[in-house]
C-alpha cells in the first residue's frame, strides 16, 4: 500500500503537471471508488486555474482558485498517469482530467479502494474539513521526542502498532515502521509504554531519515505504485528489513525473522534490536 512517501512524490509530481492549469472536462467511467464519483461532475471543479498540490498523511490535496479541493487517496492501487487525448483508455482507467493544455491526467485503480472527494477549503491553504482529525506529521516540527514520549506512555499496545497509528502520527505504513525500528535497533516488539526518552529521540530521528530517504528515492514500488511519468519507485533497493525473512541481517548476519502485529507481518532482526 502507497505510505507517506509515496504520496509525496505523487503530490509533487501532479504539481508540477497542474499547477496553473484547470480541468476542462472531467469524465468518469463508473460509478464509485470508495466513494461515489458523481460529485465531481457537479462541484464547480471546472475552468478554476490548480492552485497548489500538497500531501497531508497519505492524501493528496489539489487546491482550484475556488477553495474547492480535490482530496485523494491512492488506496491499495490507485495511479495517476499523464495522457495525451489520443491514449488509449485503459480497462481500469477510471477518471479522466481535461486540462486547458490539452493533455490529459488519468487516474487508473484495479482495485478500488481509492478514493477522490471534493472539500471546500476555509482559506486558501487550509486543511480540508475531513483532514481534521489526523495526527501530527513525521516531518514536520510537532513530531519531537516530548510528543512521540508522552503519545507513547499512554499506550500499553506493541509500538510498532502505536507508531502506525494515524493518531499519534500519520504516514508511517508497515513498510517504513519495519525500516525504521531495524536502523532504530528498537524491537517493534516492546510494549509501547516502555521505551525510554532516548529511545522515543532515536525513533523520531530515524523515521524522519528513513522516510526521507524514500521521498528522496520517489518512493517504493509495491504492486501497482508508480511515479506520474510511469517509472517506479528506488528505494525497494534500499529496503534493510522489510520482505527479507530469512536473508541475513545486514549488521550482523542472523537471520531476519517475522511476527504477525496488528494482522501485518512484521520484519525484523532478533539479535540487533532489543
Ligand atoms: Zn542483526
Amino acid at each position: 500500500m502507497p505510505e507517506l512517501p509515496e504520496a509525496h512524490t505523487v503530490a509533487n509530481a501532479l504539481n508540477l503537471f497542474l499547477q496553473g492549469h484547470s480541468f476542462e472536462k472531467i469524465e468518469i467511467f463508473i460509478d464509485k471508488l470508495r466513494y461515489p464519483l458523481a460529485p465531481l461532475l457537479d462541484a464547480g471543479l471546472l475552468n478554476q486555474p490548480v492552485l497548489e498540490v500538497r500531501r497531508r498523511a497519505r492524501y493528496i490535496i489539489i487546491e482550484l482558485a475556488n477553495r474547492r479541493a480535490l482530496v485523494v487517496h491512492l488506496g491499495m492501487t490507485g495511479v495517476f498517469r499523464q495522457s495525451e487525448p489520443g491514449d488509449e483508455r485503459r480497462k481500469h482507467e477510471h477518471v479522466i482530467f481535461h486540462l486547458d493544455n490539452g493533455r490529459q491526467l488519468r487516474f487508473e485503480c484495479t482495485r478500488r479502494f481509492s478514493s477522490i472527494t471534493v472539500c471546500e477549503l476555509d482559506a486558501p491553504g487550509a486543511e480540508p474539513e475531513c483532514l481534521a482529525a489526523l495526527g501530527v506529521e513525521p516531518l514536520s516540527t510537532d513530531f519531537t521526542a516530548a510528543y512521540l514520549y508522552r503519545e507513547l506512555h499512554r499506550r500499553k499496545c506493541p509500538v510498532k502498532i502505536a507508531l502506525m497509528d494515524n493518531a499519534v502520527v500519520v504516514g508511517i505504513g508497515n513498510i517504513y515502521a519495519a525500516e525504521t525500528f531495524f536502523k532504530a535497533r528498537i524491537s517493534p516488539l516492546r510494549p509501547a509504554h516502555k521505551l525510554t526518552r532516548k529511545e522515543c529521540a532515536v525513533l523520531v530521528e530515524t523515521a524522519r531519515g528513513v522516510l526521507a530517504a524514500a521521498i528522496e528515492a520517489g518512493g517504493t514500488t509495491f504492486s501497482d505504485y508508480r511515479q506520474l511519468d510511469g517509472t517506479e519507485g528506488l528505494f525497494e533497493r534500499e529496503l534493510l528489513v522489510y520482505g527479507r525473512k530469512g536473508e541475513p541481517c545486514t549488521a550482523c548476519g542472523t537471520p531476519i525473522t517475522t511476527a504477525t502485529q496488528g494482522g501485518r507481518t512484521t520484519f525484523y532482526c532478533p539479535k540487533c534490536q532489543h
